[in-house]
């Protein structure tokens, strides 16, 4: 049998995996990161983790694959970091090699929100497709873009970078500088944004009903689905027009890529259907025939083991 490491390198933890050839994880463990103690020390640890389930599995050396990581922020040729957002490391950081000559393996570096896409093609929701699109709603919005079996980093490791396409010219400010970027509208806080704004109008509805009784009456992305759940109608509302939006961002992504299948996964896709019918019938509307023709756009599947599985499809990636 055959084995590969998975690395989830995330700004407060860091998981690391041992994974069968075939995709299952039979180890892993979570560390801290502490980027604060520098990058050295970092890779230190991590090599030194799969050095130790090497032992505990009782691995020959010749069976492993090669190590997967998955990094916040762009990564050139799969294997220079350009930048890590939020950690106080150098820029243009070759971790290909820098961990491959700490663990003796060869090693594959992509941006985190790539390797998911990955891991949702090798073992998730788009299992066996080779165009996708990958989008994470969370606090902002990632993507990952693959045309024939590939993902497409492009010139500087941007490539994917779907949070930030102007979908409204000099629209709602983006954390970026930028105005009118993708997540200004749709990401986690972009739905807060919009929820709490509507609510300084109008506190009569069940959105409201559901934040006064929290500590802190802070909105979260999470309480605008519940209320429309329950069928309030200003909530509803707010649904319809963050779907609206997903709607319009996607479909100028189909129309450049063409894909077989999207896939939506961040804590703004645990909504579910209310979600991902709004979008499938708001599309339709956008988009070409050809580009809808099939097309299927499912929640992701991977969930907490996403950036495992992920990285460790890099290793098995072309
Ligand atoms: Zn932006």
């Amino acid at each position: 049998m055959k084995y590969l490491f998975g690395v989830d390198l995330g700004g407060t933890n860091t998981k690391i995996g041992l994974l069968s050839a075939d995709g299952n994880i039979l180890l892993n463990k979570s560390i801290k990161t502490n980027s604060e103690m520098g990058y050295d020390d970092c890779f230190n640890r991590i090599a030194e983790v799969i050095k130790k389930m090497n032992i505990e599995k009782k691995i020959d050396e010749n069976d492993i694959l090669g190590v997967g990581i998955g990094i916040p922020g762009p990564v050139l040729h799969q294997e220079v970091v350009s930048f890590l957002a939020n950690f106080p490391w150098k820029k243009n950081l070759n971790v290909a090699k820098i961990l491959g000559e700490k663990t003796g393996y060869r090693v594959k570096v992509d941006n985190d929100v790539n390797v998911i896409t990955l891991g949702e093609i090798w073992q998730g929701s788009a299992k066996g497709y080779s165009n996708v699109i990958g989008m994470a709603l969370g606090t902002g919005i990632g993507g990952g873009i693959v045309v024939d079996g590939k993902l497409v980093g492009g010139f500087q490791g941007a490539g994917g970078e779907i949070g930030h396409m102007t979908i409204i010219p000099n629209g709602k400010l983006c954390g970026c500088g930028k105005k009118g970027c993708f997540e200004a509208y749709v990401s986690a806080t972009g739905i807060e944004r919009e929820a709490e704004s509507r609510l300084t109008v109008n506190k009569n509805n069940k959105l409201w009903d559901i934040i006064s009784k929290k500590e802190g009456q802070k909105v979260e992305a999470k309480d605008v689905f519940d209320a429309a759940k329950l069928g309030d109608s200003f909530s509803l509302d707010i649904v319809d027009y963050i779907t609206e939006y997903i709607a319009y961002g996607l479909s100028i992504l189909l129309h450049v890529t063409n894909p077989e299948v999207v896939v939506i996964g961040g804590g703004v896709a645990l909504a579910g259907d209310i979600l991902f019918d709004g979008i499938t019938k708001k599309i339709k509307k956008y988009s070409l025939l050809a580009c809808i023709d099939d097309l299927q756009i499912l929640p992701a599947k991977l969930g907490e083991k996403a950036g495992i599985i992920g990285a460790a499809a890099l290793v098995v990636n072309r």
